[in-house]
Order: structure tokens, then C-alpha cells, then sequence
């Protein structure tokens, strides 16, 4: 039986999904739980539910705010106190950020991006997409202890069966070290959706858009099926779409359970970001177009005549 830390991020008072997913697949190990500030009691009994067994609420000065040193500092301090054979996060961008610094303190290895993971015997096991995804290797982790592990959004799923641990929570005081790259402000994006990382159902937009009053159609889909928008790196250098929304190789890694591409055309830099997703819808007006090769579903003919079509038809099946 291995022990486990996994760190979470919170987000609006609520502990980020990924960390629920984690913690899904750990039974059989025991998991604690780390936080950075403070977790209202719901919370706390989401993580128990999902089988922590402690919950640690890091606090210090300087910690108010996400700084990779400050987080990284408080962190190591905390878990070299411990003897956690596993740390695990969200392969966030917080956690893209963040866990490679905290690994080095340690001098240990990181498995990062992992879409799935096994325990047999305490020792873990991984698989992570290499070369944009194009082939999974497993991965194990060796070397000094504790190890690092981060798992991509939305890979795992939700595990139905769980085992409900504890969940007693605690303050610790931690120090945030000496911080030499202050975060002054954070500004939240405009947007209301879900982050593209952790959306479970997202349309995207390619170049076929034409232009950005056009994606107004995706939005009108999106809001009926509960969805966040994306856009192909074409429609974003063309100014149709920001940087935030791309997805891809240079952009967004997501692995929703539904992802519809409209008018993209599926360069292999496009699918390294969308191609674990786990059904993949094409509408595009080229037969042969690459994306067809991984879609699920695919729907050849011109999506200004077909989004529309889709957003009416779901109204009528989910009584919107
Ligand atoms: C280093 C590097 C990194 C990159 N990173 C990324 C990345 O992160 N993300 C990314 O997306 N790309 C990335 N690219 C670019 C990538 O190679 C492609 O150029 C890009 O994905 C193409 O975008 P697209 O599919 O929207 O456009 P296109 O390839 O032009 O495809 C448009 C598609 O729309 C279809 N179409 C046209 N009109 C309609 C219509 N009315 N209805 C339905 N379908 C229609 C066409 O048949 C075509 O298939 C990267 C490239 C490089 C070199």
C-alpha cells in the first residue's frame, strides 16, 4: 500500500474535478489530500467521499496568492515532514507550472500528463501520450522518493464505486520561502464556461468560420448542450477566436467526453490536443478531410447550415 499526497487547486470555493478523479483511482492506497487556504466543509466531505483521508489546509504568508516558488517552497517543506512515497496534481496549467519546481527540490522523477494508472502492490504504473500524442508509453517512476505524478484533466472519468476515507481536516503552517517572482494581480478571464482543460463537452471552430462574429452559432450550441467554445490555431492567427480558446500542440490539451470540430480540418498539430478526447464529432465539407480518420462521428457537408440544425435539435431533446 503506497501513500499518497495529492495536491489540489480550488477554484471558486471548489476543489478542482481532477483532484476528485485522482483520488477515484487511488483505493487501496491511502491518500491524503493538500490544499493551499481554506476549504469550506463540503468540500472537505467531497474529498472524504472520494476517499481522502487527510486533509491538509497549507497556510503562510505570501501564500494568498499562486506563485510557483512560493507554492513549490511551502509544499516541500510540508512533504519532506511527511513520508508520502507518491505526490500527485492536476497536470493544470498551475500544475504544468509548479510540479517540475517541486520535483527538483526533491531531486526526483515526475511522470507528467498521465491520461491512466494502475497500483499493483504500492508501486504505481502510467501511460502517457508521447510525440503529440501519436503513441502511449508506460511509464514507472524510479529513483529517490516521494515521486511526482501529474494527470491530465478528464482522462480518468469519475469512479462510480468509491471508497470514503476520513476526511479529518487540519490547518498547517507552512513558509513560503523567499519569493523572487512576485504575482501582483490575477485577473479572471470574461468568460462564465468552464475552462476548455476541464470542459466535458467542447465545440471548436476552424478557419471555415471565416470570421469571429461567426462563432456566435458555436456559442448558441455551446450554451444549449452545456458546452465551452474552442478554436483551431487557424481561426485564432486569423483573429477569430484569442489564444485562450486554441486547441492543440502550441495551445489547449483537452480530453472532454465530447469534442465537436466544425470546419478544422485535423493537422496532427490540432489532434495532440483533442485526440483523447473520448467521442470526437467532424463536420466539415471535405469527405477526405483528415479529421474524419479520428472522428467518432463524422457529418461531410457545410456547418453553417448544420450548427444550426444540431443547436435546434438539441433544444427540442433536452426541453431548452
Ligand atoms: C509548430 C506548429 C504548432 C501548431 N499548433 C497548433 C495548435 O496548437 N492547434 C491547431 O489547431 N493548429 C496548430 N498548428 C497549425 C496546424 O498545422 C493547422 O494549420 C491548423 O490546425 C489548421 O486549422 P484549421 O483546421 O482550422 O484550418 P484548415 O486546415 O484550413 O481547415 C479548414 C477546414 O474547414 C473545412 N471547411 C471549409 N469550409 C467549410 C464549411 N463551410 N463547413 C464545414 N467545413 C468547412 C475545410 O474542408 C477544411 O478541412 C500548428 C502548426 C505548427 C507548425
Amino acid at each position: 500500500m503506497a501513500n499518497v499526497l495529492v495536491f489540489t487547486e480550488v477554484h471558486d470555493g471548489r476543489v478542482k474535478p481532477v483532484t476528485l478523479e485522482i483520488l477515484g483511482r487511488l483505493t487501496g492506497q491511502t491518500a491524503d489530500v493538500a490544499v493551499f487556504g481554506d476549504l469550506d466543509s463540503t468540500q472537505v466531505a467531497e474529498l472524504a467521499k472520494h476517499g481522502a483521508q487527510n486533509v491538509h489546509k497549507l497556510k503562510g504568508a505570501g501564500l494568498d496568492k499562486y506563485s510557483p516558488e512560493g507554492y513549490a517552497n511551502a509544499l516541500s517543506e510540508f512533504i519532506k515532514a511527511k513520508s508520502y512515497d507518491y505526490v500527485f496534481g492536476g497536470a493544470t496549467s498551475m500544475g504544468k507550472d509548479m510540479l517540475p519546481r517541486l520535483a527538483t527540490k526533491f531531486d526526483a522523477g515526475l511522470a507528467s500528463d498521465v491520461v491512466n494508472f494502475t497500483f499493483d502492490g504500492g508501486v504505481f504504473a502510467g501511460t502517457r501520450p508521447l510525440f503529440a500524442g501519436k503513441c502511449l508509453a508506460k511509464v514507472e517512476v524510479n529513483g529517490p522518493k516521494p515521486h511526482f505524478i501529474s494527470v491530465r484533466p478528464n482522462a480518468l472519468g469519475m469512479t462510480p464505486n468509491l471508497t470514503a476515507g476520513a476526511g479529518t481536516s487540519a490547518d498547517v503552517a507552512v513558509n513560503a520561502g523567499d519569493i523572487r517572482a512576485t504575482i501582483k494581480e490575477i485577473i479572471k478571464a470574461t468568460s462564465t464556461k468552464v475552462d476548455l482543460t476541464e470542459a466535458n463537452i467542447i465545440v471548436t471552430g476552424g478557419r471555415a468560420m471565416k470570421n469571429a462574429e461567426n462563432f456566435k452559432i458555436l456559442d448558441q450550441l455551446a450554451d444549449v448542450i452545456g458546452a465551452t467554445v474552442g478554436a483551431s490555431r487557424a481561426a485564432v492567427d486569423s483573429g477569430f477566436a484569442p489564444h485562450a480558446m486554441q486547441v492543440g500542440q502550441t495551445g489547449k490539451t483537452v480530453a472532454p467526453s465530447l469534442y465537436i470540430a466544425c470546419g478544422v480540418s485535423g493537422a496532427i498539430q490540432h489532434l495532440a490536443g483533442m485526440r483523447t478526447s473520448k467521442v470526437i464529432v467532424a463536420i466539415n465539407s471535405d469527405p477526405d478531410a483528415p479529421i474524419f480518420t479520428k472522428a467518432d462521428y463524422g457529418i461531410v457537408g457545410d456547418l453553417f447550415q448544420i450548427v444550426p440544425i444540431m443547436t435546434e435539435e438539441f433544444k427540442k431533446l433536452l426541453g431548452k
